[in-house]
Parts: C-alpha cells; structure tokens; sequence
C-alpha cells in the first residue's frame, strides 16, 4: 500500500491521535477516578485503626464505608483540583472554604449513626460533597450554606450526581431549619464557639449531633451531642480538628 503520510488527510490523522494521546495523559478517566477512590478507603480504614482510642471503635459502620466509596469525591471539587481528589486532605473550594478531609467526612458521619429512615441537617454545605454522602445513607437532607454562589453551585453539583433527596438552602445556618425541624440527626461542618441553643432544640429526642467547637485559632474539639428521649442533653468531647469558622451574625 502506498504509504500516506505526504496527504493532508494523513497530516490531520496524525494529530487527532497525538491530541487523544496527550488529553489521555492530562486528564483522568473515571475508571482511574474509581481506583482512587477505592484507594482512598483504604487508607481511611487504616486512619481509623490509628485514631481508634479516639473514636472508641476499629471500624466505621460498613453502610459509611460503603457511601465514601461511592460519592465521586472529584465532582465535588473545582476541576484543576480534580486530580487530587483521593488524596485524604481537605481542598480549597473557593470563597476561603474548604471541603473538609475525608476521613473527617466518614468519621462524623458514623457518629451520626445515620439510618435509612431519617431526616438530617447539614450546616455548611460548602460544596456538597458531605450532604452528597449524607444523601446515599437517610432519607433527606437538608443543608444550609451562607455564601451563596457555594450554595447555588452545590445545589447544581447535587443535581448533576442526582442526589435528589438533598435540599439546599442559602442563608445562616446557626438558626437550624425551624420548618423541617426536628432533625434525627445534625452535622456542622464550621467551628462554632458554643453549640447554637436553636440546633439542640430542633434535635429530635434520641437524636446525635456532630459539631466542631472552638475558635480559629485555637484547637477545636469535635464535640458528640446526644439528647435523650427524656430531653435530657450531654456533650462529649471526640477528638481535636480544625475547620473553617462558623460565620453569621449571631
Ligand atoms: N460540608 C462541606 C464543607 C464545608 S466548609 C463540604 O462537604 O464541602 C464549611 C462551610 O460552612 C463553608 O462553605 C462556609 O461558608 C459555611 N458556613 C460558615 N458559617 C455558616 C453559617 N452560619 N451558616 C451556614 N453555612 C456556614
């Protein structure tokens, strides 16, 4: 056969296929995304093994687990950060926020004890990604961003991975969600410097909340709150974190 390489169809062959091969080697395919994410729960795995004495247990509940190694943690992130979505860091999302670090994701999430049948309130939904995981394990969620272009590309991002079960509202999340309260369960995903009063009131009797307390520049402690069905309510101390600060005007 005559050898073709003189055409210009041959020209415009040759570099479609170097342009497959260099967009091949920049961008990341989903299956590669996939082995990332499976890494990644590994590791989380072995971080709770380490911070066992902490956390009072070897191992998260398996249902959690399984919901990390489901959330496409990539979508959740702004695309050039894409290829360090499995790494076990938090992320800047723009605004000065972060996604928080995914093995702070599954253990709060545990520590709600999240069932099939429960209604949550997320407080900070930054950029969606805990509600994402929250969404794979109960009911419905709600979840309450203050900066606005994270809340609206949040709520896109949520719709695109058709976590439908997960609504978002823009606004100051110390107040809770009075109109859907009482919460099984409630996560806050920004350092308070007390537990808002109206949170503990919109917990259901027998319910879990998570929350980091502690100023900026202080250590935070995640703090584990129960309220018993006889109301009562106690506070325990889990393990030191550090998040963004919970903003607002209260
Ligand atoms: N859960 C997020 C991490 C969010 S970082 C995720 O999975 O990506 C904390 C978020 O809390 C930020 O987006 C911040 O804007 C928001 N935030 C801070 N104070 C708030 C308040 N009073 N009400 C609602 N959101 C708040």
């Amino acid at each position: 056969m005559k050898p073709c390489c003189h055409s210009r169809l041959c020209l415009l062959g040759i570099s479609f296929v170097l342009c497959v091969v260099s967009s091949a080697a920049g961008a990341i395919g989903e299956q590669e995304f996939d082995r990332q994410r499976a890494a990644l729960v590994k590791v989380i795995e072995q971080d709770v093994r380490d911070t066992s004495l902490y956390l009072d247990k070897e191992a998260l509940d398996p249902r959690v687990m399984q919901a990390m190694g489901k959330v496409r943690r990539h979508v959740f992130v702004p695309e050039y950060e894409r290829r360090l979505a499995y790494r076990n860091h938090p992320l800047p999302i723009g605004h000065g926020q972060t996604i928080s670090q995914p093995y702070i994701v599954a253990i709060m999430t545990d520590m709600l004890k999240p069932r099939p049948d429960h209604k949550v309130l997320e407080v900070g939904t930054g950029s969606g990604y805990q509600a994402a995981v929250l969404a794979e394990l109960v009911k419905r969620v709600y979840t309450i961003e203050i900066i606005e272009p994270l809340g609206e590309r949040a709520r896109t991002t949520l719709l695109q991975t058709g976590h439908n079960n997960v609504e978002v509202r823009i606004g100051d999340g110390y107040y809770g969600w009075k109109e859907h309260a009482p919460f099984d369960a409630i996560v806050v995903t920004a350092a308070a410097g007390h537990i808002p009063p109206p949170l503990i009131q919109q917990l259901k009797p027998g319910g879990r909340m998570v929350i980091p307390v502690g100023s900026r520049f202080m250590t935070q402690q995640l703090v584990l709150v129960e309220k018993s069905y006889e109301g009562e309510v106690t506070t325990r101390q889990m393990l030191p974190v550090r998040f963004v600060p919970l903003t607002g005007g209260h």
